[in-house]
């Protein structure tokens, strides 16, 4: 997949998916992951195992194991496959699940050569929420530097002025 060529800006289905990665408890925001199974195939556990599994490959994407388990989920998913008037790929869902919308997403994410630019912010024990890093270098490392990164550079500040 490296030799994907970033489209300009990430595709629009990746609000979703972020919302969906982002349904864990952290700082001030409670475990939400059960207001996405409105589907009555979508099952709460499932989806954790799928949320848990995405987490784990914006943290680690050499695992080879995760790779295995995704591809696991995109063959036995219901997802439609076609090509545009412009002859580019189309990724939908083939259901109503909220499964195979978040499958159909990341699809399009590796498609548009985003995929690897999903990062969990540095701050992983109070908050790791993932956000698309579409900065030139790829080099961002907080979802927000205003709060995240500027709280963790203050801790390490004040760390090193009392040692
Ligand atoms: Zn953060």
């Amino acid at each position: 997949m490296t030799l994907t060529r970033r489209t300009s800006s990430p595709p629009a289905s990746s609000t979703a998916l972020l919302d969906f990665l982002n349904s864990h408890a952290y700082e001030g925001h409670p475990d939400d992951l059960s207001t996405f199974a409105a589907h009555p195939s979508d099952r709460v556990e499932d989806l954790r195992r799928l949320r848990d599994l995405l987490r784990g490959l914006v943290a680690d994407s050499s695992s080879q194991s995760r790779r295995d388990d995704l591809s696991d989920w995109i063959g036995t998913t219901p997802l439609i496959l076609g090509m545009d008037a412009d002859g580019s790929l189309v990724i939908r869902p083939g259901d109503d699940t909220h499964t195979a919308a978040m499958l159909a997403s990341v699809l399009e994410l590796l498609r548009d050569g985003w995929w690897q630019r999903l990062r969990l912010c540095a701050n992983v024990k109070e908050c790791g929420v993932t956000f698309i890093d579409e900065s030139r270098g790829g080099q961002r490392r907080w979802h927000a530097v205003e709060t995240c990164g500027n709280r963790i550079n203050s801790r390490r500040h004040r760390a090193r002025q009392q040692s």
